[in-house]
């Protein structure tokens, strides 16, 4: 059996940290190294058992790294403003780099790319296994259905910092792919007065918040006489861990580059 990776958690005293980092606790195929939480948190050095029950007391929650502790992954799930701060952190560490945070400005982006150069990095909008299928049905539905409208309802709780989510925006990113046509362009995400009929082509993108939602999205595709929607669900928070954690053991070792959540999941 190989050893267990190393993954510290960025952001592990949010609601996805926890679950990442109550996944890796669970699990045998990693070891939590450290968990990290942000600077003047009132979990800073407190024992892991405060927040995930009774556990060996040999890491407590911290506001740095400790250059002793071994580490192979960094799992992020901060937010826009830490985001920064966490890629800094794994590429000083050379470590690999898995990152679920949304709402990334184009230059994060840009900077995820210039990462990829050192260390080995896997951003995803969504880790869930039914969300990379769906994301696979887009493509395919879009290039098989070519004229037909095309738009994204999603929903998430009232706490929800970014709007749309960052699934929706990858499920109309996916299906102007498939179409050949740009993202930006034919992205619409708002209707509101006399706005006129539907432009050929466009992707309306709809964003409802509300109660503790964990995340919903529909897909639809709408012709003459038929309508065909694609709803994904997620229930809890679980799906999205497991699947950051099965992407942190996947990067492990692996040589830099910039790694998608469908190579982990391929065939
Ligand atoms: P949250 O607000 O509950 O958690 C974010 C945590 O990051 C907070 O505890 C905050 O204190 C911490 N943080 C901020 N700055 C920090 C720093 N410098 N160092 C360490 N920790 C720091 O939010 P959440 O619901 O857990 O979501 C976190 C991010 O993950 C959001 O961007 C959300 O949209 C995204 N998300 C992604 C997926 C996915 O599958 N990709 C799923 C759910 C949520």
């Amino acid at each position: 059996m190989t050893d267990p990776v190393n993954v510290v958690v960025y952001g592990s005293a949010g609601r996805m940290g926890q679950a990442v980092a109550r996944a890796i606790l669970d699990s045998t195929t990693a070891r939590l190294a450290c968990a990290l939480v942000r600077p003047g948190s009132g979990l800073a050095d407190e024992p892991l058992d405060r927040v995930f029950g009774t556990l060996p007391r040999d890491v407590s929650f911290s506001t740095s790294l400790d250059p002793d502790v071994a580490c192979d992954v960094l799992v992020d799930f901060s937010g826009p403003n830490a985001f920064d701060a966490a890629l800094a952190l794994a590429t000083e560490k050379r470590v690999g780099f898995v990152s679920g945070t949304t709402g990334l400005r184009p230059e994060q982006f840009a900077a995820l790319e210039h990462a990829a150069r050192t260390i080995p990095v896997l951003w995803a909008a969504n880790f869930s296994l039914g969300i990379a299928m769906l994301l696979r049905c887009a493509r395919r539905v879009a290039a098989a259905l070519p004229d037909w409208d095309c738009d994204i309802v999603e929903m998430h709780h009232a706490r929800k910092q970014d709007a749309p989510s960052g699934t929706a925006l990858a499920l109309g990113q996916a299906v102007a792919e498939a179409r050949g046509i740009g993202f930006d362009a034919a992205a619409v995400f708002a209707r509101h007065g006399q706005i006129g009929p539907r432009n050929p082509g466009e992707i309306g993108i709809a964003a409802l918040r509300g109660g503790d939602v964990v995340g919903e999205h529909t897909l639809v595709f709408a012709t003459e006489g038929e309508r065909l929607e694609l709803t994904h669900r997620a229930g809890s928070r679980d799906s999205f861990a497991r699947g950051a954690l099965a992407a942190a053991v996947w990067i492990a070792g692996r040589a830099p580059g910039q790694y998608t959540f469908d190579q982990v999941l391929a065939p």
